[in-house]
């Protein structure tokens, strides 16, 4: 007999060579149904897979999602290769990892795949799924799996196994006739995978990430658990690229990028403004939670960096160069060092503390132009961020306040979906325990304040301090990743940061680092597919567009617009001898939330139509100027000075 301990502590006691599905039995019909792999002590193992001993045991449903859908796309890979190698004999398998929302698998073929072949291949695909072939494992001689492979043209394959370290042992998972090597573990058939799986696209890779090496063919495609699921994924595709930002940006007259500035942004006017109204929000909140705010050079003697220890972790992704006075510069990184050297100038006292220093910071990092993306990842952005310096008793308060500050802001930009993550101390850290755990118990304190449900990543701290990360969820159900506070006490120490404490002595401070929108660039970005170009009108780089029907309301127009740009709205105008529903047609496209429509009638009776852009059952209204520049004014003013 073999004892078996399940997640909620109890025992089971079950025959010699009984397996997970054998468990899965006993405990309920359902479960064996529902059941899809095990944790046998920590490890993946398939459910027909006989235990090996008493083991610490858990059975892994569709309920527990990421698992779940891991093997599945893992499984779908098989599937793929298979179906690939059914119908384009000679073709040689490589690799296929299940990845985000699916899988790949990287083939080498004469030949070039197109995604007109799809249809061919998902036909036989869903083929395999319907006969519901069997997975099965079995374990190898080294030799022998290398002879097979070799002997089958696979020299992918064979290559693979020798490099497996000595004494791995080799497993390979069989499916009918076709089989892979591969560690598992997999469902139990073919038929359990289903068929809400799609091909996306082919790409060209290299055989182990290397260009010298073998060119391969690698297909992308999506696997979901069920359809609707599927369904969903290819409409949220849909619509991130209708609201592709570059997409959208051009529309709107926002920015550009071009090849002589990788990865920088060509900020256009309207882009600038809104950029400006970010700037000029977050700066209001930070002066009324009591901050100031500093700035410091963007270019530093490296040696700086040798200080902080940026040139040791960071150096590879540092713009730095030596100048003709042999010194060598480096573009700031990152913001920290520069506001410790506002810090300590000059001797800081604790009645200064917590003293909150922000700086709308421009960073320069080198990125790999392969992982450049619109604004979502660029070389150069400004962060939003504040350095606090404060004494160990004023932390929880402190990360309290930056919390609710966090959340607070981005429901004014519509975001009421925030996650939060936390991460504690992992195993390399510098500092004393007894400090570590006063700073988690200040992020963890700060945390459950909210009431919000958090992720735990147990050892995913930096190893100078524990850090809180906010994830905002957006209109069509993506993850962004923007605010963070983190604790740090290593930039105290490397920089002799101090304050004179009542007692007189010297102390070392706690110093936090935050930003909320992190990088404004990406930020923009996030809101601009957030909305879908549909900005809040507050935010609007171009608020209204004073549209004439006829050439002989211009001189009105001019003086509409006139009252309202006085009145502190973002306004232009519209003269064009075009007809009035081309024009309407193409603010529209431009994203101009308002247009004041105006001819001869409205010049007579001192009055505006306007039209809203995608207001829900708001089309044509017509007032008095004046009532216009009152409602107008009252949706322009941000949400902060609402209040
Ligand atoms: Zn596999
Ligand atoms: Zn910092």
């Amino acid at each position: 007999m073999i004892k078996i301990t399940l997640p909620d502590g109890s025992i089971r006691e079950l025959e010699d060579g009984a397996s997970p599905l054998d468990l899965a039995l006993g405990i309920s019909k359902s479960l064996a149904k529902a059941a899809l792999f095990a944790k046998v002590n920590g490890q993946d193992w398939d459910l027909k897979r006989p235990f090996e001993g008493d083991s610490d045991v858990a059975l892994i449903t569709k309920k527990d999602e990421v698992e779940a859908l891991e093997l599945v796309r893992h499984d779908t890979a098989h599937i793929l290769a298979q179906a690939v190698q059914d119908l384009y004999p000679g073709t040689q398998v490589t690799i296929g990892p299940a990845i985000e929302n699916g899988f790949y698998y990287d083939f080498a073929r004469e030949e070039p795949f197109s995604t007109e072949d799809f249809e061919a291949i998902e036909k036989r695909m869903r083929e395999i799924v319907d006969a519901n072939l069997p997975f099965e494992r079995e374990v190898w001689d080294r030799d022998e799996a290398i002879a097979k492979f070799k002997e089958m043209g696979e020299s992918f394959k064979a290559e693979l196994i020798e490099d497996l370290p000595a004494g791995e042992p080799i497993t390979i998972y069989r499916q009918g006739e076709w089989f892979d090597l591969c560690r598992g573990p997999h469902l139990p058939s073919t038929g359990k995978i289903g068929k809400a799986f799609k091909l996306m696209k082919v790409a060209g890779a290299y055989w182990r990430g290397d260009h010298r090496n073998a060119q391969l063919q690698r297909i992308y495609g999506t696997a979901w658990l069920d359809d609707k699921q599927l369904k969903a994924h290819l409409h949220r595709l849909e619509e991130a690229e209708k609201r592709d930002h570059r997409r959208l940006g051009k529309q709107m007259g926002l920015f550009h990028f071009q090849e002589e500035g990788p990865g920088s942004i060509f900020w256009h006017p309207n882009g600038w403004s809104l950029f400006q109204s970010l700037i000029s929000y977050m700066r209001r909140r930070q002066e009324n939670a009591g901050y100031v705010e500093i700035n410091t050079p963007d270019l530093l003697d490296y040696s700086l960096w040798e200080t902080s220890g940026h040139a040791e972790k960071f150096g590879e992704n540092m713009y730095s160069t030596v100048m003709p006075d042999d010194r060598k510069y480096a573009l700031k990184p990152m913001n920290c060092p520069g506001g410790v050297q506002v810090y300590n100038f000059g001797q800081r006292s604790y009645r200064e503390l917590p003293l909150r220093m922000a700086e709308f910071g421009k960073v320069h990092r080198y990125e790999p132009s392969g992982a450049l993306h619109g604004m979502m990842r660029v070389r150069h952005f400004t962060q939003d961020d504040a350095h606090i310096f404060c004494t160990p008793e004023q932390l929880q308060d402190e990360c309290l306040k930056v919390v609710d500050l966090i959340l607070d802001i981005y429901k004014d930009f519509g975001f009421d979906d925030v996650r939060i993550k936390f991460s504690d101390r992992p195993e390399a850290r510098i500092g004393d325990d007894e400090v570590w755990d006063k700073s988690e118990a200040a992020l963890k304190h700060a945390l459950e304040a909210t009431g919000l449900p958090y992720g735990y990543n147990p050892g995913e701290g930096a190893f100078y301090g524990p850090k809180l990360e906010f994830v905002l969820r957006d209109a069509i159900g993506r993850d962004w990743q923007c605010g963070t506070i983190q604790v740090d006490f290593n930039l105290p120490e490397r920089f002799d940061v101090t304050f004179t404490g009542e007692d007189g002595a010297d102390h070392r401070p706690v110093m936090l680092h935050r930003a909320l929108f992190g990088s404004l660039e990406r930020f923009t970005g996030i809101l601009i597919e957030h909305y879908a170009g549909k900005l809040p009108f507050w935010l609007a780089p171009r608020q209204i567009v004073v549209a004439t029907i006829t050439s002989d309301a211009d001189g009105y127009a001019e003086e509409v617009c006139q009252a309202m740009s006085d009145a502190g709205l973002r306004v232009e105008t519209d003269l064009r001898n075009e007809k009035i529903n081309y024009k309407v047609r193409e603010h529209s496209v431009g994203k101009v939330p308002v247009i004041a429509v105006v001819g001869r009638k409205e010049a007579e009776e001192g009055a505006v139509a306007l039209r809203f852009l995608g207001e829900e059952g708001r089309t044509q209204e017509v007032m008095s100027l004046a009532d216009a520049i009152a409602q107008l004014g009252d949706k322009a003013t941000p949400p902060d000075l609402k209040r």
